[in-house]
C-alpha cells in the first residue's frame, strides 16, 4: 500500500511511504471509490529478472489518465521507488507483472488510495509462438467518440474494465482467445487488453489513437523495434476490411508480450514466425 503523496510534496525517505503487505491480509476500506465504482486508474507492468519494463513509458500514461480523470498528479518518484521496490519482490528467475492502481479514495474526504500488486507468471506464455484466435466485436462507439463524448474517457487506463472482460467470455463462447474491437462505423480499435499491430509488406501498422484507444506501451516498444530492421511504421485508421489482407498480425501487451494471430473470425491468418520471435527477444530485453 502506499501513502500518496502530492506530486510537489517536500523531499521525504520514500521507503517510508510504501507499505509491504502479504497476501490474505486486509487493506482496503470496503467503501474506497476505487472497488465500488471503478473509479480509479492502474497500468498492468511487465516484470523481467525483477525489473519492470519500460516504466518511463508506464509512468507517463499514469499521470496521462490521471489528468483525464482529473486526479491528483502522481508523485512520480515515489510511485517509481514503490514499483522497482515491487518488482524486487518477484522471483528474479521467472516473467511477471504488476498492477499499479491508484483511485479516488473514500468518498468524502477525498484522499486517493494508492497499491501494488506483483505476481509472478503461472507459465511461459506458449502464445508467443503458439498464436491466439481472435473474433471482431462491435465496441459500441463512433471513431469522433474522443471529440464528442471525451467524458467517456478513451485513452485513459481507467478501473473500469467490466465491458473488456465481458467482451473476451464472448470470445471464449466463440471458440476463441481474444478480441479486436471495431468502432461503430467499422474501424479497428485495440483489444480489450492489448493493441494490434498488422504487417503489409514492409510496413508495420497500428491504428491512431485519436479514435478513442489506449495508447499502448508495447506498442511504441514495438514500433522502436521495426524502425531499426528498416519496417516503415504507420498509425492509420485502418478498415475492418484490411484485417483480412495483413501478411500478418499481432496482438501487443506489457505481460504477454507479442502474441501473433494465427485465426480471425476463424479464417486463418498468415503468420509471420522470424519477425514474431525476434519482436518477442526485443521485448524481452527491454530495460525501463
Ligand atoms: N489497450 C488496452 C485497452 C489495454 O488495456 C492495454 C493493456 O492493458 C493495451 C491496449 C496495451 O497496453 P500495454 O502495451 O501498455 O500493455
Amino acid at each position: 500500500m502506499i501513502d500518496v503523496l502530492p506530486a510537489d510534496a517536500p523531499p521525504t525517505d520514500l521507503d517510508a511511504t510504501v507499505r509491504r503487505v502479504d497476501d490474505g491480509v486486509a487493506t482496503l476500506d470496503v467503501r474506497d471509490l476505487g472497488p465500488s465504482r471503478g473509479d480509479g486508474i492502474f497500468e498492468t507492468i511487465g516484470v523481467i529478472g525483477g525489473h519492470p519494463q519500460a516504466l518511463d513509458a508506464h509512468l507517463a500514461r499514469l499521470a496521462n489518465s490521471a489528468a483525464l480523470l482529473d486526479l491528483p498528479v502522481p508523485h512520480e518518484a515515489q510511485w517509481r521507488r514503490a514499483i522497482g521496490r515491487a518488482a524486487a519482490s518477484l522471483p528474479a528467475d521467472r516473467q511477471g507483472g504488476l498492477k499499479v492502481v491508484l483511485t479516488r479514495g473514500l468518498e468524502g474526504p477525498g484522499a486517493p488510495t494508492g497499491w501494488i500488486v506483483a505476481t509472478p507468471a503461472d507459465g511461459d506464455f506458449p502464445e508467443r509462438e503458439t498464436g491466439i484466435r481472435v473474433v471482431t466485436l462491435d465496441r459500441g462507439y463512433a471513431s469522433d467518440v474522443a471529440v464528442r463524448a471525451p467524458w467517456l474517457l478513451p485513452g485513459a487506463k481507467t478501473l473500469s474494465y467490466a465491458v473488456n472482460m465481458a467482451a473476451l467470455r464472448e470470445a471464449r463462447r466463440r471458440g476463441a482467445d481474444d478480441v479486436i474491437f471495431l468502432t461503430s462505423d467499422g474501424f479497428v480499435m485495440e483489444a480489450p487488453t492489448s493493441t494490434v499491430i498488422l504487417r503489409f509488406g514492409d510496413r508495420i501498422v497500428t491504428p491512431r489513437t485519436d479514435i478513442g484507444i489506449l495508447p499502448g506501451t508495447s506498442q511504441l516498444s514495438v514500433f522502436a523495434f521495426a524502425a531499426a530492421r528498416g519496417l516503415h511504421t504507420v498509425e492509420a485508421k485502418i478498415p475492418v476490411a484490411r484485417l483480412a489482407e495483413a501478411d500478418a498480425a499481432w496482438l501487443v501487451s506489457s505481460v504477454r508480450l507479442a502474441a501473433p494471430i494465427t485465426h480471425l473470425n476463424a479464417a486463418a491468418m498468415g503468420v509471420d514466425v522470424e519477425l514474431t520471435r525476434a519482436m518477442n527477444d526485443a521485448l524481452l530485453a527491454r530495460q525501463a
